[in-house]
């Protein structure tokens, strides 16, 4: 391959490239999200805080408290298209919503993040488990990204025909050594 086609394709991945990855949302230290500067956290819903049941664990509860405490926003950013699941776990958790996001369409991050406009785009991290869908939209949208293990192995066909295309990406990604000394997984 001619090396100029080599850099697109290498440019074309880091799209789907996150910052950050952890095993799960609780395993976030707050030491990080505080040295990074992050002042808004906007996260994904299905499979990264609830598992395919709705439910949560109670360290997640405990984690969001704790990040709430500490004066960092959250939001949850879904893709769901029923209300009221979001509502739900939003109201439980205690943590705003904005669903039908469409991600990776930039929308639901535009409309969030401009409730904040003393928030600039490199305190905002958006977290989630899908590359195609939290990744890809939030590094269109220009805000800094977390990648978390899916809680459930289940899932429905369209994400699973996607996954086999997210490992290669993501094997690509830990095979740089600058990223994977940011991998905590
Ligand atoms: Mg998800």
């Amino acid at each position: 391959m001619a090396n100029k086609e080599k850099a697109k394709k290498k440019s074309l991945l880091k799209n789907f490239y996150p910052e950050f990855t952890f095993e799960k949302v609780e395993n976030i230290p707050y030491e990080l999200l505080h040295k990074e500067g992050i002042r808004l956290i906007l996260m994904d819903m299905d499979n990264t805080l609830i598992d395919s049941k709705g439910q949560y664990s109670k360290e997640l509860k405990k984690w969001i408290q704790n990040v709430k405490s500490k004066d960092i926003k959250l939001y949850i950013v879904s893709n769901s298209i029923s209300e009221r699941m979001v509502k739900k776990i939003s109201k439980e958790l205690g943590v705003r919503y904005f669903y039908k996001a469409s991600k990776p369409s930039t929308k639901g991050f535009k409309t969030v993040s401009e409730q904040f406009p003393e928030i600039s785009k490199k305190e905002i991290l958006m977290i989630g488990d899908q590359l195609f869908t939290d990744i890809w939209g939030a590094n269109r949208f220009n805000i800094r990204t977390l990648l978390v293990k899916r809680i459930n192995k289940k899932e429905i066909i369209v994400s699973r025909i996607k996954r086999p295309i997210e490992r290669i990406i993501l094997n690509h990604y830990y095979k740089k050594e600058e990223n994977a000394e940011k991998c905590r997984v």
